[in-house]
């Protein structure tokens, strides 16, 4: 790669100097139109300019530059986008557009959209609100209106039920700063934002960085603290 490279912007330069540089390589590593005819010795030291030299390194800097220098795109291509389905979530459609967006403005590593065929799908009904991930990036969740009722915030709810598919497991700390506290922090929590340190975990899992910690395929269930007798 880097010899063809070489040879290649030889090419541009004409006459002496190119004869002279040729003259430094051994017949036998020419390619066959550059062997001269009639060779007087297999191996002919030639004096090469330094003009000559440094254009070969130049050429060949390039040329390893372009070989190890990672494409521009390669971090866009890492961005992995979720389409979820939130047409079964009924009063919660909303909040769950808004809690795709505070994820999407988090973390760099993925992007929530609206849309079918969907990676998760979140529905609306009368029980506890929970999440039952698949894999990452994927399962269903559930705004249960239980907690609601009881005046827990819908929007922090609904970060936190897609903090589930996004591979983060509960962690009842009750600090209303970390969203996997989740009921936890009680009902004047109102905190939508996952932590810095929450933002961090959800990008290395996408990055591939970190083996997700939210068990999949369980049904996590985010009961209040204070019901749970
Ligand atoms: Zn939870």
């Amino acid at each position: 790669m880097l010899y063809n490279a070489a040879i290649g912007g030889m090419c541009v330069i004409p006459g002496r100097r190119w004869r002279a540089y040729l003259d430094t390589i051994p017949y036998s590593g020419y390619p066959r139109r550059f062997r001269r005819r009639t060779p007087d010795s297999p191996r002919r030291e030639v004096h090469v300019s330094r003009f000559l030299r440094s254009i070969v390194t130049l050429v060949a800097g390039f040329a390893m530059l372009a070989v190890l220098s990672p494409a521009p795109q390669a971090s866009a291509n890492m961005v992995r986008t979720l389409r979820y389905d939130a047409s079964r979530a009924a009063e919660f459609r909303g909040v769950i557009d808004q809690a795709a967006q505070i994820w999407n403005s988090s973390v760099r590593n993925v992007r929530l959209v609206a849309g079918t065929p969907a990676d998760f799908i979140v529905y609306a009904d009368n029980g506890w609100p929970r999440a039952q991930p698949t894999s990452l990036g994927r399962g269903y969740v559930w705004i249960g209106r239980q907690a609601t009722s009881q005046g827990h915030n819908p929007l922090r709810i609904s970060t936190h039920e897609i903090g589930h598919i996004l591979g983060m497991p509960d962690r009842r700390t009750g600090r209303c700063t970390d969203l996997m506290s989740g009921a936890s922090a009680g009902t004047s929590c109102t905190n939508p934002n996952p932590s810095a340190a929450e933002r961090a975990e959800v990008d290395r899992y996408f990055a591939g960085w970190l083996a997700p910690k939210v068990q999949f395929n369980q049904l996590h269930v985010d009961q209040s603290l204070e019901t749970v007798k």
